[in-house]
């Protein structure tokens, strides 16, 4: 089995809100991240990105013994690959560093620790990802770490 293929059976149940046509992309993305770092993701996050209009109860068992949910756009799965392995790669850095919730969301941080936050997520992507696309081109999907930091 190659790794895509592995990843994505691996994912089992943490893709099930994933629409059909995007789980090779997420495989896919999730390929490029040291083995390590997608060990952690199979084992406690889920990742949903619905379509349309949907409740899911938090107790479902889908959830049990799982740190976070990733919550992605379904536009990503249109973006080109190096963005949708960014992208996630971000948010799975903050997963990692147990982060409470994206700064967008979270409105008692300070803008100067969300800012912290984020570029620590930025800085992780930008590493795990490095060994397979040039950092200059990371660098620039980046958006908080910027040029010069
Ligand atoms: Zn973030």
């Amino acid at each position: 089995m190659d790794r895509i293929k592995e990843i994505d059976y691996d994912l089992d149940v943490a893709r099930e809100f994933i629409p059909e046509h995007a789980r090779y992309h997420l495989a896919k993305s999730l390929s490029l991240l040291p083995e390590e770092i997608v060990d952690f993701v199979v084992k406690n996050l889920i990742f949903i990105s619905p379509e349309d209009y949907r409740y899911i109860k938090l107790d479902h068992w889908i959830f049990k013994n799982r740190l976070g949910i990733i919550s992605l756009c379904p536009e990503l799965w249109k973006e080109e690959p190096l963005e949708m392995a960014y992208i996630i790669a971000h948010e799975i850095a903050h997963a990692i560093k147990d982060d409470t919730i994206d700064m967008e969301m979270e409105k008692n941080l300070s803008l100067e620790e969300g800012e912290d936050v984020e570029i620590r997520a930025d800085r992780l992507a930008v590493e795990w990802l490095s060994q397979h696309y040039e950092e200059r081109e990371l660098r620039k999907l980046c958006r908080y770490w910027k040029e010069g930091t």
